[in-house]
């Protein structure tokens, strides 16, 4: 059991509301969640936290979730899939204010420790222009010392190096104990899975579904399917989060699996997951990103003597279920936000 307050920003969405759901687990007793969305909005909460919906760009909001914290848990940001963060530059690089703001609040306020959570979007683009074998593109393993020279995803990638930079002035210069981690994809229950801002695994998810249900055995592919990523289970996500801000590890490090594989291999997965078999259709002029990255995980082994482990097809079929449940729940009218308990990772 432990009463220090922790504050975890973003928690009305994917990462920040398992990451609350698991700080309750592990026996914190006090938890302050808080996200810009309207309560009923988001994707988990929790009865026994204090739920603030507030706009965290606004530095005087950051101050009073900030209030009291020792712990800070940096997860709010304007983000998406590709389809969002190619289209919406100016939002993503908004987000700058949150965690300048965040992190003048934490200092302002006495906070013991903050964690920002960045991405390997982060990393130089030219690194990831690779060859196509004919059937995917190569997937370099990124390492964390290739984030330089910069050449950050346009927009998004950039947003968040600069945070990174300013999370380690406030650490070298402020004497503010800072922990980064550069997520790696992450997919699972809880995550946006429809309207725009989801991710390749859980549209990928979606789409197969309503294939399946709808008797119309097609699939839309963004690209021509080659392009490789590593996808990584939430449930890794938060236990790296709690190892990382427990750890000595004062650069920004890799949070990611490494198991690559193409977008065509992801697709496959989740046929074989549901039974099916489709027709695809490749949308060639739909935004797909880099053409393939991995995650370098020495370093994080190097720390720790842990990366992520949770292999693809396992944490797809959780996904895949829980898609399922919430797609059979909106089609048979369930309205707002599906609370599911039988998913609820409490
Ligand atoms: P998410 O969109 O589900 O959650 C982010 C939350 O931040 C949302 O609920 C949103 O409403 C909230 N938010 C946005 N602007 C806000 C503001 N002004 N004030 C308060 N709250 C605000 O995304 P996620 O997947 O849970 O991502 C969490 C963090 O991890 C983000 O910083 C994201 O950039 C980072 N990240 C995620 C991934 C991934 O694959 N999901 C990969 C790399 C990095």
């Amino acid at each position: 059991m432990s009463d220090r307050l922790i504050l975890v920003t973003g928690a009305g969405g994917f990462i920040g509301g398992n990451l609350v759901a698991s700080l309750r687990q592990q026996g914190s007793t006090r938890v302050r969640a808080v996200d810009i969305k309207p309560l009923a909005e988001w994707s988990q909460s929790f009865v026994d936290v204090e739920n603030l919906s507030l706009d965290l760009n606004d530095k005087q909001n950051c101050e009073v979730a900030a209030q009291g914290a020792a712990d800070i848990y940096n997860l709010a940001a304007n983000m998406g899939g590709m389809g969002f963060i190619e289209k919406n530059k100016a939002l993503c690089m908004l987000s700058v204010l949150i965690n300048t703001h965040m992190l003048m609040a934490a200092r302002k306020c006495g906070a013991e420790r903050f964690f920002y959570a960045s991405s390997a979007c982060v990393y130089n683009g030219d690194l990831q222009h690779t060859a196509d074998d004919g059937d995917r593109f190569t997937a370099p393993a990124l390492k964390e010392a290739d984030a330089y020279p910069a050449l950050a995803e346009d927009g998004y990638g950039w947003e968040k190096l600069f945070s990174e930079r300013m999370c380690r002035h406030f650490m070298e210069d402020f004497g503010l104990y800072v922990r980064v981690a550069r997520f790696h994809n992450v997919y699972g229950p809880w995550g946006t899975w429809f309207g725009g801002r989801e991710k390749a695994p859980a549209a990928i998810c979606r789409k197969v579904i309503e294939a399946k249900l709808s008797g119309k055995h097609e699939i839309e592919i963004w690209g021509n399917g080659h392009q490789t990523r590593s996808f990584m289970y939430i449930d890794d996500c938060v236990k790296g989060i709690d190892l990382i801000m427990n750890s000595n590890i004062v650069e920004p490090i890799n949070l990611g699996s490494n198991e690559a594989i193409s977008i065509n291999q992801l697709v496959d997965t989740v046929e074989s997951i549901a039974g099916i078999k489709l027709k695809r259709n490749y949308d060639l002029g739909a935004p797909k990103g880099v053409n393939g990255r991995n995650s370098d995980n020495t370093l994080i082994q190097k720390y720790l003597g842990w990366e992520p482990g949770i292999t693809l097809r396992s944490g797809l079929e959780k996904t895949y279920a829980w898609i399922l449940r919430q797609y059979q729940l909106r089609e048979s009218g369930a309205e707002g936000v599906v609370r599911d308990a039988e998913f609820a990772s409490k």
